[in-house]
């Protein structure tokens, strides 16, 4: 059997290592892609750290996979060789648990699988995926510029789809990083009065070059106080990682308002009075399934919607997930697997 090039995690805290791998057989109800890029994401480190309870190691990490539909297993009906298909986090899930039956596939009590944890990801030359994982791309899309949409772009988009703002309700995003310069496009192209935050005023132009009608600069102005002038926003998206900086806009929330909290910080406070007296919530959001993926990139290709990327061959890996972990990355971190 031919060999691939893959990146795996042998162990928790081990290195990302550059192997050769035979290339898998995809089982009956799973498609073979070969893979044209893989975006880097933080949760990543998951996989590399060991803090995903149960991982089996070696593992190839990667769930912002875009490339070719290679081979197909037997039973699967809905893929075909030659298409051009995505695979995101939501790898896959029963169809009969009490969570499936309600729609919420996410939350799959039964067989719920993650890919690049529950199987192999992306960071390799080919990848096999469960053919209910998979996402059709758009012509227009590069692979390069949709990869980062099947985790990034498919979370801010399908919170924001999902919200309760309407077209005009003032829309905050706050972080102007790897979810949040999408965020403030997919905001703006809803047709949402949209609001950047983020630190320093040099973050100003790009906000604005993104879509923001409005840009706060949270450290020289109060957040919270500016969203009030504004009358309140509908939705603050929070894809920052600091409790704290969460906690300080929540005043700026309008009546009926939601803190929309995708980014996965430690703790948050909140003011109980502040919900209580303007019926505000709090919700949480998690990314989507292939269909959310698969709107994701089509909403994304029919609107201009692009991800910014530092792009690096499989070669580099090691280097890109540095890269990806220092934070200074603009915006996200892509691995292109015939770049060399
Ligand atoms: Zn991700
Ligand atoms: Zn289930």
């Amino acid at each position: 059997m031919p060999n691939m090039r893959a990146a795996q995690i042998s162990g928790p805290g081990g290195a990302i290592q550059l192997v050769q791998r035979p290339i898998p057989e995809p089982p009956d109800d799973w498609v073979r892609i070969q893979v044209q890029a893989c975006g880097i994401c933080h949760s990543d480190s998951l996989v590399k750290e060991g803090h995903w309870p149960g991982l089996k190691y070696p593992r190839v990490p990667g769930h912002e996979v875009v490339g070719i539909v290679d081979a197909v297993g037997a039973r699967v009906a809905q893929w075909k060789a030659g298409q051009r298909v995505g695979v995101g986090w939501h790898g896959g899930h029963c169809g009969y648990c009490n969570a499936c039956r309600s729609g919420d596939f996410f939350g799959c009590q039964v067989a719920l699988q993650i890919t690049g944890i529950s199987f192999d990801g992306g960071y390799a030359e080919y990848m096999i995926a469960p053919a209910i994982a998979v996402a059709a791309v758009p012509d227009e899309l590069p692979a390069v510029e949709a990869a980062p949409l099947m985790c990034a772009g498919i979370t801010t988009y399908n919170a924001l789809r999902n919200s309760n703002a309407r077209a005009g309700d003032v829309v905050a995003v706050l972080g102007l990083g790897g979810l949040g310069h999408l965020g403030v496009q997919y905001s703006a192209k809803m047709g949402f009065k949209t609001v950047a935050i983020a630190r320093g005023e040099e973050k100003g132009p790009l906000a604005h070059k993104l879509g923001a009608q409005y840009y706060i600069d949270s450290h020289e102005q109060d957040p919270a106080a500016e969203l009030v002038k504004l009358g309140g926003a509908k939705v603050i998206l929070a894809t920052v990682t600091n409790g704290n900086a969460m906690s300080a806009v929540q005043g700026g929330l309008a009546l009926n308002g939601t803190l929309l909290v995708i980014g996965a910080a430690e703790s948050l406070q909140i003011s109980p009075l502040l919900l209580i007296s303007g019926k505000r919530l709090v919700k949480g959001w998690y990314s989507g399934t292939a269909i959310d993926s698969q709107e994701t990139l089509a909403f994304s290709a029919l609107t201009g919607i692009r991800s910014m990327n530092e792009v690096y061959p499989l070669d580099r890996v090691a280097e890109a997930y540095d890269r990806m972990m220092s934070g200074k990355a603009r915006f996200r971190v892509v691995l292109e697997m015939n770049a060399n």
